[in-house]
C-alpha cells in the first residue's frame, strides 16, 4: 500500500474495538512535533457561510478537530466570508449548531471578514514590492489570455503600471470609484508558469454588495486564494488541512504567505474529499432542492446535510464513526451510502430501545384469555444495564398481516392455520380459525393461548420457532411513519436536469400502531420497532399527532465486517 494512503478498510471494524493506524496527516504532524518545528498544533475548520453543512463537511470537521483532540492542540472555527453575495447569517448559525451537535468545541470563533483591513494592507505590501498590479481587462479577457496547459499566457497590457499608479488605482477601487468588474488587482507572478494558478491570479475584485458582517464598509473583496493563506497565517495555523482540489493552489498559497510579510508560515496539506454514491453534496445543488421546494427544507430527512441527517435520526457518534472508518486518504474515492447506514445501525443496535409496532394490523382474538394484564418487557438486550417497560396485554391484539399466511410456504414459522407462534414478551398462541372478506382478505384471526407459556416463565415444553410483534387492541398509540428511499434515482442520467433525477417515491407515509408508551415519546427519541426498523420522532409531531422517520432498516446486504 502506498505509505500515504490509509484505505477505507484500515479501521478494524469489530464492535467497540477500533484500531486505526496513523493516517498520512498524522505522520506529518508527529514529525513536525518531534522535530520541534511545531510546538502545539493549531488547525481550523473554514466553512463559507453560503449553505448548510453536509456529510462531506463532517469528514473535514473530524480531521481538523481530530488533530486538536489527539495532539491536545487548538482548532478554530473560522467563517470564510469573503464573498458578500452568497453569504448569510442563517448559515452561520446553522453551521455552529451542526458542529456542536457533532460534539466538537472550537477554540476561537472567527470571521475572515474581520481581517479585511489586514488583507488590504497585505495587498498594498505586494503593490509596493512590485508584486501586484491593477488590471483593467474584463473577466473574459483575463480568461482568454491565461493560456492553456501547453501554452503560456499573455501578459496584460496593464502589467507594468508603476507602483504609484497602482497604489492610486487600488485606493480608488476601495473608495468605490469603479463599477463591479471594471478593475481587479492581480498578483504579478508568471504568465508562463506551468501552474495556471500562478499566472497573475486575481487577488481582489470589486463587488458593490452589503456584507453580512462588515455591511457597506467595503466594495472590494479579496479572492479566496489570497485571503485564505493570510487568514491561516494571522491565526497561527500550523497545518492548514483542505481537500485535494487545492493541491494545485498550494504554490500560490505559499507565494502569498512568503511575499506578504506575514510573521507565521502555515503548511497546507490536502486530503481526499468524501464522495458518497448517488449523493450530491454541493451546496448549490442542495439549495436548489430547498428553493424549488423539492424537499421539506435544508433539514429534510432525505438530505445529506448534517441537519437532515440529524432529523433523520442518525446519531452524531455514528457519523463520526463513519468518518473514522472511511479514513483519511490522498486519493479520491467514492463510498457507498449503505456504509454510513451500517455505522448508524451498529450504533442504534447498542443504544435504541426496542418497542412493538404494527403497520398493517389484523385483529387476533384470544378466545380462552380473560381480562388483561401488564407485562414487563426488556427494552434493549444490548444495554449496559437492562431495563424493562410495561406493556399491556389483553384478549384482543393486533399482529401484522404479513405475519399470517393461510397457505404458508415450507419453513414458515409465523402464524398459520393450526400453527403456533410466540407473541414477543407474552404467550404462545395457536391459530384455531380465521375470517375473510369477499376479496379473500383476512379480517379476523381466532386463537387460543397456552397459559403456562409466558415469556420468562415458560413451562409449557412447547418448541416454537416464530416470534412476532403485536400491539394490544385495547390500549395502543396511533402514528404516522415516514419511510424513505434515496432522493436521487440510482440509474438516472448524471447530465439530466436535476428534477429528472429526483426519485418521486423517496418519501412515503403510512399509518401504524404501537405500544401505548410511545405516546410519551419526545422529538428526537429513537427506537427499534422490532422486526420493522429503527425510527425517530420527527419535529412535525404535536400533541396527539406522532410522526416517526425511518432512520434505517434492520438489515442490509452490506457487511461492514467483510
Ligand atoms: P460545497 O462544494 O459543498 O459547496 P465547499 O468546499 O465549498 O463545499 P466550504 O464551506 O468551503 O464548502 O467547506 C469547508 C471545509 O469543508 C473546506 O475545508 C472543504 O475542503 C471541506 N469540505 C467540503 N466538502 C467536503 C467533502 N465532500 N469532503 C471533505 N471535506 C469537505
Ligand atoms: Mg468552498
Amino acid at each position: 500500500m502506498d505509505e500515504k494512503t490509509v484505505s477505507a478498510d484500515n479501521g478494524v471494524i469489530n464492535g467497540n474495538t477500533q484500531t486505526i493506524s496513523k493516517n498520512f496527516i498524522e505522520e506529518i504532524i508527529e514529525a513536525d512535533l518531534n522535530s520541534g518545528k511545531v510546538k502545539k498544533t493549531v488547525t481550523r475548520f473554514p466553512p463559507e457561510p453560503n449553505g448548510y453543512l453536509h456529510i462531506g463537511h463532517a469528514k473535514s470537521l473530524c480531521i481538523n478537530f481530530g488533530v486538536k483532540n489527539k495532539y491536545k492542540g487548538k482548532c478554530n472555527l473560522r467563517f470564510d466570508d469573503t464573498n458578500p453575495v452568497k453569504e448569510d447569517e442563517e448559515y452561520v448559525e446553522s453551521i455552529k449548531e451542526d458542529i456542536k451537535w457533532l460534539g466538537f468545541k472550537w477554540d476561537k470563533l472567527l470571521f475572515a471578514s474581520d481581517y479585511f483591513t489586514k488583507m488590504y494592507s497585505c495587498a498594498i505590501t505586494l503593490i509596493k514590492k512590485g508584486l501586484a498590479y491593477v488590471c483593467d481587462l474584463t473577466a473574459e479577457e483575463i480568461k482568454n489570455t491565461r493560456g492553456t496547459l501547453i501554452q503560456p499566457g499573455v501578459n496584460s497590457p496593464y502589467r507594468n503600471r508603476s507602483v504609484e499608479e497602482n497604489l492610486l488605482l487600488f485606493s480608488q477601487m476601495k473608495e468605490g470609484k469603479f463599477e463591479d468588474g471594471k478593475k481587479v488587482l492581480r498578483a504579478k507572478i508568471d504568465m508562463a508558469s506551468p501552474n495556471l494558478n500562478m499566472r497573475d491570479p486575481v487577488i481582489y475584485r470589486i463587488v458593490h454588495a452589503t456584507h453580512h458582517n462588515t455591511g457597506d464598509k467595503w466594495c472590494i473583496y479579496p479572492m479566496y486564494d489570497f485571503a485564505h493563506p493570510i487568514e491561516d497565517a494571522i491565526e497561527g495555523i500550523t497545518h492548514s488541512l483542505c481537500t485535494l482540489e487545492f493541491e494545485d493552489h498550494r504554490p500560490l498559497y505559499d507565494w502569498v504567505v512568503n511575499n506578504c510579510g506575514l510573521p507565521h508560515k502555515p503548511q497546507q496539506i490536502e486530503f481526499a474529499r468524501l464522495n458518497i454514491s448517488n449523493t450530491v453534496m454541493s451546496k448549490r445543488f442542495l439549495k436548489r432542492l430547498v428553493d424549488e421546494k423539492k424537499v421539506l427544507g435544508w433539514d429534510d430527512p432525505r438530505m445529506p446535510t448534517l441537519c437532515g441527517i440529524r432529523r433523520r435520526g442518525y446519531p452524531a457518534d455514528a457519523v463520526k464513526d463513519f468518518c473514522t472508518r472511511v479514513g483519511v486518504a490522498k486519493a479520491n474515492s467514492e463510498v457507498e451510502m449503505n456504509y454510513l447506514e451500517a455505522c448508524v445501525r451498529d450504533n442504534l443496535n447498542m443504544t435504541a430501545d426496542r418497542v412493538m409496532a404494527v403497520i398493517d394490523p389484523v385483529k387476533v382474538i384470544i378466545t380462552n384469555y380473560k381480562g388483561s394484564e401488564v407485562l414487563s418487557i426488556e427494552n434493549n438486550p444490548n444495554a449496559k444495564k437492562i431495563t424493562t417497560r410495561k406493556v399491556s396485554f389483553s384478549d384482543e391484539v393486533y399482529i401484522d398481516r404479513s405475519d399470517f399466511e393461510i397457505n404458508p410456504p415450507p419453513k414458515y414459522f409465523r402464524l398459520k392455520p393450526d400453527g403456533y407462534v410466540r407473541l414477543k414478551g407474552a404467550y404462545i398462541i395457536k391459530c384455531d380459525s380465521y375470517e375473510t372478506d369477499q376479496n379473500g382478505q383476512v379480517t379476523l384471526i381466532k386463537c387460543s393461548y397456552v397459559a403456562d407459556s409466558k415469556s420468562g416463565s415458560d413451562v409449557s415444553g412447547l418448541k416454537v420457532k416464530g416470534v412476532i410483534q403485536w400491539v394490544d387492541a385495547k390500549k395502543h398509540t396511533k402514528f404516522t411513519l415516514r419511510r424513505f428511499d434515496s432522493l436521487l434515482l440510482n440509474n438516472a442520467d448524471e447530465n439530466a436536469d436535476f428534477t429528472a433525477r429526483l426519485n418521486p417515491e423517496s418519501m412515503k407515509e403510512v399509518s401504524a400502531i404501537g405500544e401505548k408508551a410511545l405516546s410519551k415519546a419526545k422529538i428526537g427519541d429513537r427506537f427499534q420497532f422490532i422486526r420493522v426498523g429503527y425510527f425517530v420522532v420527527d419535529k412535525d409531531s404535536a400533541k396527539n399527532k406522532l410522526v416517526f422517520n425511518e432512520i434505517v432498516g434492520l438489515k442490509d446486504s452490506f457487511n461492514v465486517k467483510s
